[in-house]
């Protein structure tokens, strides 16, 4: 057993009995670590000093090698972010990126997915609100692409031939991994994306994306489905309910 200290997000906490909670940590060198914290307050607790979700923090812990549970001896917020608390939509939208991050078996460092989420969460917690749907959208993919499965937008996964801009039909297929183009879209799967909706996915997943986004629900289901697909999840996404109904409110809210 050694004794490990590492910077980490955390993505979750839950309780595991009256005094003690499990801590589940991204961590930029060693991915998704579990930790049992005894006698910690809980998240809800004011005045800092607490375990809240999506805070950067310092944890020292015993390492039990070969197990998955390791147990917690110390902890240092080094950046809360408490600001992603003050609103639904972006603390529906946190909870969803960390979903995201545990839907994958991360048991190495992956730096670039770290910088990714930790770029993202505080850019969650600063933004204006109207450009919180953008921001999700565009780290969801960032993220997606960072554990290994960026979308293909620019040629046809059928074919190979590249997706022309203009009036011709194409499809987002979520299982395939990307657009189909005319030819390929006929006899093929996934939702019909006319010219406007694939500048605007594009513009998301190169981290441009526009405010508002036109459809933001439309987008985040094709971001849903295809993360489902690749990620091998079983469930849904327990954010989604929160989410998705919030994201169609700003479709109603959109005089435009
Ligand atoms: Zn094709």
């Amino acid at each position: 057993m050694s004794l490990v200290t590492r910077s980490g997000i955390l993505l979750r906490s839950h309780p595991y009995s009256e005094t003690s909670r499990i801590l589940r940590v991204l961590t930029s060198e060693g991915g998704i670590v579990s930790l049992m914290a005894k006698g910690v307050r809980s998240s809800a607790s004011k005045g800092g000093g607490g375990l809240d979700h999506f805070s950067t923090l310092e944890v020292v812990y015993y390492d039990r090698e070969g197990r998955d549970l390791h147990t917690l001896k110390e902890f240092r917020t080094t950046r809360a972010r408490g600001g992603i608390g003050r609103e639904v939509l972006r603390f529906a939208a946190a909870a969803f990126l960390a979903e995201l991050v545990l839907g994958h078996t991360l048991q190495e460092g992956n730096p670039e997915l770290y910088r990714g989420l930790e770029e993202g969460l505080e850019a969650l917690t600063i933004e204006p609100t109207e450009s919180i749907p953008g921001l999700l959208l565009s780290v969801g993919w960032r993220l997606l692409s960072d554990l290994g499965f960026p979308p293909a937008l620019t040629t046809c996964i059928g074919c190979g031939r590249p997706i022309p801009a203009g009036e011709a039909l194409a499809r987002f297929d979520p299982g395939g991994g990307g657009l189909l183009g005319p030819e390929c879209a006929e006899e093929g799967e996934g939702a019909r994306l006319g010219p406007g909706a694939r500048e605007e996915l594009r513009a998301i997943v190169a981290g441009e994306p526009p405010t508002p986004v036109r459809r933001p629900d439309v987008h985040f289901r094709l971001m849903e489905r295809f993360a489902l697909h690749h990620l091998d999840r079983t469930r849904p996404f327990r954010s989604t309910g929160t989410l998705l109904p919030l994201l169609e409110k700003e479709v109603e809210e959109d005089p435009s």
